[in-house]
């Protein structure tokens, strides 16, 4: 894996990790990256918003805990791993909104009143591994920052893209994205 195009080095985890099972949805976590970028390119998101749906969940491959693991009760904190790891090529704009989707998560969970229903099942559990719902103290934290907003469009379309009959632009489609973005 090249330590210097991005491109390349993301693809080749769509290609082999990312094939795997995304814990307990109806598609594999390429898919589902995937669909998020569409996601976020419909609602015409900025360009680093887009590579930020596109490789948001990244650190699930990348971190020495599986996802397997959130799912056994053990939080990987795949949003901190993955900003870091992309973080070499990405500046903040794509991997602030990243860090903060889990979060975004949390912060709705408090102040959206039905949003909570509407995650998934494996979602909702990995809820409660991941904090619960934001406690009323550390809301004005997490709106404080640059890139909550970022972060709340984000989590929207991680949540809506879990549909197994769609079909999305493969990882090919933002390879040009990437190498834009990176430094
Ligand atoms: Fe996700």
């Amino acid at each position: 894996m090249s330590a210097d195009d991005p491109a390349a080095a993301v693809a080749a985890l769509f290609a082999s990790e990312g094939a795997a099972e995304y814990f307990g949805e109806p598609v594999t976590q390429a898919e589902h990256m995937l669909q998020a970028a569409a996601l976020a390119e419909r609602d015409h998101a900025a360009r680093s918003l887009v590579a930020a749906a596109l490789l948001h969940d990244v650190g699930h491959f990348a971190s020495a805990l599986t996802g397997d693991d959130l799912m056994r009760g053990t939080d990987n904190r795949h949003e901190e791993h993955g900003a870091a790891w992309l973080g070499r090529w990405f500046g903040e704009e794509v991997t602030e909104p990243i860090r903060l989707h889990v979060p975004a998560k949390r912060y709705l969970c408090t102040v959206e009143p039905g949003y909570a229903a509407s995650l998934s099942p494996a979602s909702i559990y990995s809820l409660g591994v991941q904090g619960g719902p934001m406690q009323r103290a550390e809301l004005a934290e997490f709106e404080a920052n640059w890139y909550a907003a970022a972060a709340i469009r984000l989590r929207r379309w991680d949540d809506m893209a879990k549909d197994p009959g769609v079909q999305v632009p493969g990882f090919d489609h933002y390879a040009a994205t990437l190498l834009t973005l990176a430094r």
